[in-house]
């Protein structure tokens, strides 16, 4: 007897036994394998199964077991790699291998849709068509012409068919007769060429010729180097050695507003098939790109973090630019770090992973010092560029303006009469975050969460930033009617204000999440900013990610305050990668930078060492900090979260499992809550949490499956949810 064991896409941590599907022989059954899809009846709908096992017996009694409706693949259309990987990951990260291994295929082919190769329909001769003799046909000479033009090439298209007078009726009829057959017409594959690279100093050439020899087998790897240190430039080296070797490519980036600028970069310099795999794409452009990476005519394939489980027939290197930026983590659903997948990856597939930053995460610099990753390192900027200058303004008792000192202010004027460019960072959109009664003191706040409405003045609103809600801004206070309602802090749309007043007559860009809506919109502020002309840019996060701007000599934080006092215990590490990304933006060719950072606290120790550390020196002393409280990437941690209608119903839950759990956990792990999570109301739902805390990966894999095991079993009243995260990006 068979049974098909399936992976399914569901919340249920199993698998799936179905019978094969009706009509197929035994050899045809036993040759089924491990990846394919399956089209199977699943409650009352269809779904896309996917094949990990042929058995011989299932714990299900087989008159119980429903028959597939069809076998969607005749072979997988991933490797066994890419299905190890898949395992993994589920294994890992404690979730439903079907919807891991749905991670790996387009939304088309998860609908069950026909997988189609690419290329433009054609036409070939059957193997009865080409033993036929010279002037059979006769009597039809269109068919006979058809056939004629066949004998002469391999394949020919069916539009120059059509363009030669051959119509498809033609074809069809010879098809009938079992003379022709359908084919793809490929694009002739070419040799994938490069352009000659830069020419390398010699910090760059030693890590390009250390790393040559490491192609061709897993290896792991850590590039640190400065901003405008010639990074990309390296990758690119790399990448044009790799390809030489018929070899792939694939390059993970944080955000997709990188890609448009990444993708000209890769293009000037490849004369070769390079695709995006991105979050912005169409079905359809996702499943071309996709089977491109797949089938092996990409050479080069550019993806955020879900194209982490694009398949990649010859893959040869992979390389995560930012690794320490939190958008490679997933941070619901299937919750993966991309970056730590990637690793995985390059081990199963046998290819060297590269990680590069300015500001490597801890967890990297720790498994580098741990000799996990071999450490290169670029400390000097590359071509002419100088290190910017770094000061702070001391902004107690200070006027400002919207925010701005008025040091601030003069260098920026200075900046632009110098025909260079200003980048302001501040770390909130909107106008305000607050909306007071100065008369009674009210306070706009969300209805579903626990957080206050955001001024959006522009789009005369106030809109909650934790879940969908949006609200007319109220001219009158809603509690007293008086007029006194003013909008309190600081967000990027004021002060944009504030500098269109003093600065009108120069072009200015905001960058957030607001302006940036449309597809092209970062595409477009590039290519502003790369005329050179003078500007001021004023942005939050979007702005520090990579993007690599020639024209900016002068870069200022307006507000670092916020940042300072973060309770979690990745706060420190993520101001001193912001500030010193965002320091990285100034002066990144011939003009030398100069960077102002405003704040109340100038002698706060963290200001203090970004002055004076390199960014090594500040990460040994996080990481020294870490290591005194046992937590990551010394210690090891996972998440149990609940969703719930009221505010115990998610604690019982938790405490519930901590009881059940407590006997049987490793001892070297620790539970630590229920509590409720900081901001315990979100879009109308109350959060809480459970912190599980291990001092070794092993002893909290083996708690955290504890935990999961228990937690399916508990009752959830009342719809309650509950997730795990493993090696969670926040605990509060
Ligand atoms: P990173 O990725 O480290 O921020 P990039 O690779 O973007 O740095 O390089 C920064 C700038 O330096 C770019 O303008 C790049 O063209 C230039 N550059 C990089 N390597 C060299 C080199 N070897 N010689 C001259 N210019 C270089
Ligand atoms: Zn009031
Ligand atoms: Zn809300």
């Amino acid at each position: 007897m068979h049974i098909l064991r399936l992976a399914i896409a569901s919340p249920l941590r199993s698998l799936f036994d179905y019978m094969p599907p009706e009509g197929l022989s035994e050899d045809q059954i036993a040759g089924l394998q491990p990846g394919i899809r399956v089209r199977i009846p699943f409650g009352r709908r269809e779904v896309t199964g996917y094949l990990l096992a042929v058995c011989s017996h299932s714990h299900i009694s087989p008159d119980k077991l429903k028959p597939a409706i069809e076998v969607l693949d005749q072979t997988p259309l991933i490797n066994s790699a890419m299905l190890h990987l898949c395992q993994w990951a589920a294994d890992y990260y404690i979730h439903p291998m079907g919807e891991v291994i749905a991670a790996a295929f387009p939304p088309k082919l998860r609908l069950g849709k026909p997988h189609q190769e690419l290329g433009d329909p054609g036409w070939a001769l059957s193997h009865r068509g080409m033993g036929l003799p010279e002037g059979a046909l006769g009597r039809s000479p269109r068919q006979a012409q058809a056939l004629a033009l066949l004998q002469q090439a391999p394949a020919i298209s069916s539009q120059s068919l059509a363009e030669q007078g051959i119509s498809s009726a033609v074809m069809r009829s010879l098809l009938a007769k079992e003379l022709v057959q359908h084919c793809l017409m490929k694009p002739a594959a070419k040799a994938p060429r490069s352009r000659p690279g830069l020419d390398l100093n010699e910090e760059q050439s030693r890590v390009v010729t250390s790393l040559y020899p490491a192609l061709g087998s897993f290896s792991c790897h850590l590039l640190e180097g400065v901003t405008g240190s010639g990074k990309t430039e390296v990758y690119l080296q790399l990448i044009a050695r790799c390809i030489e070797q018929n070899k792939q490519v694939l390059v993970l980036i944080p955000e997709i507003g990188l890609t448009p600028q990444t993708l000209s970069r890769f293009e000037q310099r490849f004369d070769t098939s390079i695709v995006t795999l991105h979050s912005g794409l169409t079905d359809t452009q996702r499943y071309l790109a996709w089977e491109a990476a797949r089938e092996g005519s990409a050479s080069i394939v550019i993806g955020t973090r879900s194209a982490i489980f694009a398949p990649l027939c010859r893959l040869g290197l992979i390389i995560v630019d930012e690794e320490h930026d939190a958008s490679f983590k997933q941070q619901d659903g299937f919750r993966y770090a991309a970056r730590d997948v990637a690793v995985k990856r390059g081990q199963l597939e046998g290819c060297p992973v590269l990680l590069g930053s300015a500001t490597p995460s801890m967890e990297s610099i720790y498994n580098a010092t741990k000799t996990r990753y071999r450490h290169h390192q670029l400390q000097n900027r590359a071509g002419n560029a100088r290190p910017p200058s770094i000061r702070m303004v001391d902004i107690r008792k200070q006027p400002l303006e919207a925010g701005l000192s008025t040091e601030l202010m003069n260098a920026v004027e200075q900046t632009l009469q110098r025909n260079e460019q200003a980048l302001l960072f501040l770390n909130r959109r909107g106008y305000a975050p607050t909306l007071q009664c100065h008369d009674c003191g009210w306070i706009a706040q969300c209805r579903h969460c626990d957080a206050r409405l955001t001024v959006h003045r522009r789009q005369r609103k106030l809109r909650c930033h934790h879940c969908t809600a949006s609200l007319r801004l109220p001219d009158s206070c809603p509690l007293c009617q008086g007029s006194a309602v003013t909008p309190a802090g600081l967000g990027t749309e004021q002060s944009e204000e504030a500098l269109r007043a003093r600065f009108g007559s120069w072009p200015i860009y905001r960058v957030d999440s607001d302006s940036m809506q449309g597809r092209n919109a970062m595409q477009t502020l590039v290519t502003q900013l790369n005329t050179g002309d003078p500007c001021i840019v004023l942005g939050t996060q979007m702005l520090t990610k990579g993007h690599h701007f020639p024209g900016i000599s002068l870069v200022a934080v307006i507000d670092a305050d916020a940042a300072l006092f973060s309770s979690d215990f990745r706060g420190e590490e993520r101001m001193v990668q912001l500030l010193t990304q965002v320091a990285g933006r100034a002066g990144r060719a011939a003009v030398v930078g100069e960077v102002i950072i405003q704040t109340h606290y100038p002698d706060h120790p963290i200001l203090h060492s970004i002055l004076s550390d390199s960014y090594a020196t500040q990460a040994q002393t996080i990481l020294g900090k870490r290591q005194a409280v046992g937590m990551p990437p010394v210690g090891f941690l996972a998440m149990f979260r609940t969703d719930a209608a009221d505010a115990q119903m998610g604690e019982r839950f938790l405490q519930q499992l901590r009881r059940r759990a407590e006997p049987k956990l490793p001892r070297e792990t620790r539970l630590i809550g229920p509590l409720p999570s900081p901001m315990q109301r979100r879009a109308g739902k109350f959060r809480s949490q459970m912190m599980l805390t291990a001092t070794s990966r092993k002893s909290a894999q083996i708690a955290a499956r504890h935990l999961v095991g228990i937690a399916q079993t508990l009752p959830t009243p009342g719809g309650i949810k509950w997730t795990i995260d493993v090696d969670p990006q926040d605990v509060f």
